[in-house]
């Protein structure tokens, strides 16, 4: 029987998992944490919509099956020759290795940038950002300094935005919990671009940028950030904002353990695939997810996203069997379903298959996303479930 192995639990590597579950195929799953969080949601805890709780489910309650062995280790090399890859407790062996160990933080060199900011990026990370906005509002009382209720979010790409759109909504609520004046709250959101969320087109953009300047959002394009203090952020044009609080949201590259085991990479780290997402180095390898270099039809590599990497996880598994059985594999085709993006509880903006969305529709397309995943992980009674922790804590 051939061991396959599969390195992560996010999107890509646990649609890979349910369906390898489906098709009755053992496999083992290595993965950093016992659970799998919605990365996608993470800036609604963040920015103190609900608790931590509803954004993860752990992974045996998903893989409960005799097929599936659940690893928990963090991956730290690949020796594709040996087949086999080393975790911080040991090493793993393989036949097929499916890697989906997802992205990394892209900080393009900027001075004290990676020492300086808090990212968006784990349930951990998430927890961090709302403690440190908290105790900054609660200190406030003692010292009166107004740049701890100053918050950069550098960035205004999908994570900086829905994160913007979420604090802009909860501010408010710790203000008065810790009887901070609200009009002396900054929240202002960074980009280098002359427009935010790029991946919308103007309308869209539009209607994004009004509603974060009706939340009191200070949204500001064409604003480079080229250097990061201790709280300090420097921008292009010289001028220095001062804030206890600076966020990182400005891009992402894949996991650096592919182009340190010498895979072909491109310039964001991502391993080369080919139409079947093989690596074009290993053939017993499939790349998936963020850390894929998957060139879509006009040529270029297509963005890494959730979206793409549950398409990729699910497409992956019958490429492995038939790769198993001798038979011929299938070409991966992206299926684009559209972009979402919340602002706040309420609204959002977004394409469905090439309609505009806005308000409360794309809100609440962006729920029935939400709702899809868990059902494909396990089924109505785990949405049953995660609904009802999923309840507003403000
Ligand atoms: P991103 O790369 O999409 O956006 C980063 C933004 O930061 C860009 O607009 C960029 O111009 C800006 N930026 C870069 N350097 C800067 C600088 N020095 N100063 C100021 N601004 C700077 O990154 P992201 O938003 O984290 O998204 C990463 C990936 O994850 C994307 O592919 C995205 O589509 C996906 N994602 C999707 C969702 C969703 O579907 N709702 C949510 C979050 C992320």
């Amino acid at each position: 029987m051939s061991k396959v192995l599969i390195l992560g639990a996010g999107y890509g590597g646990l649609a890979a998992a349910v369906k390898m579950q489906k098709a009755k195929i053992p496999f083992t799953i290595v993965n950093k944490h016992s659970y799998h969080y919605f990365t996608t949601l993470l800036h609604e805890p963040a920015g103190g919509r609900n608790d931590f709780e509803p954004y993860s489910v752990e992974l045996s309650e998903v893989l409960k099956g005799p097929e599936a062995t659940i690893v928990k280790d963090e991956i730290k090399g690949i020796k594709p020759a040996e087949k086999k890859v080393i975790g911080k407790n040991g090493e793993h062996s393989y036949d097929y290795l499916i890697y989906a160990l997802g992205n990394a933080p892209e900080f393009f060199g900027i001075p004290g940038l990676q020492e300086h900011s808090l990212l968006l990026r784990s349930l951990e990370t998430a927890k961090e950002i709302r403690s440190h906005i908290e105790e900054n509002f609660a200190a406030y009382a003692a010292d009166k300094d107004p740049s701890r209720l100053r918050i950069v979010v550098g960035g205004a790409g999908l994570t900086g935005v829905e994160l913007c759109g979420e604090l802009a909504e909860y501010l408010p609520h710790l203000a008065s919990k810790y009887r901070v004046p609200d009009n002396k709250i900054e929240l202002i959101n960074l980009e280098a671009a002359p427009t935010i969320l790029p991946m919308l087109d103007q309308r869209l953009q539009e209607t994004a940028l009004e509603v974060l300047t009706n939340k009191g959002v200070q949204v500001r394009t064409n604003e480079k950030i080229v250097r990061v203090g201790e709280n300090e952020v420097e921008l292009a044009t010289g001028e220095k904002i001062n804030a206890r609080t600076i966020i990182w949201t400005g891009g992402v590259r894949a996991n650096p353990l592919l182009s340190e085991a010498g895979f072909d990479c491109d310039p964001r780290g991502r391993a080369k695939v080919n139409e079947f997402l093989q690596s074009v180095d290993y053939p017993d390898i499939f790349v998936i997810g963020d850390s894929s270099c998957f060139i879509g039809e006009d040529g270029r590599p297509l963005p890494p996203t959730a979206q793409l990497a549950g398409q990729m996880g699910d497409h992956v598994v019958d490429n492995l069997q038939a790769l198993m059985k001798g038979e011929p594999m299938k070409k991966f085709v992206f299926n684009y379903m559209g972009t979402l993006a919340s602002i706040g509880a309420e609204v959002g903006v977004g394409n469905v298959k090439g309609f505009r969305a806005k308000g409360v529709t794309a809100s609440l397309m962006k729920e029935a996303s939400k709702a899809k995943w868990l059902i494909n992980l396990g089924g109505l009674s785990l949405l049953a479930k995660k609904n009802k922790q999923f309840t507003k804590s403000y």
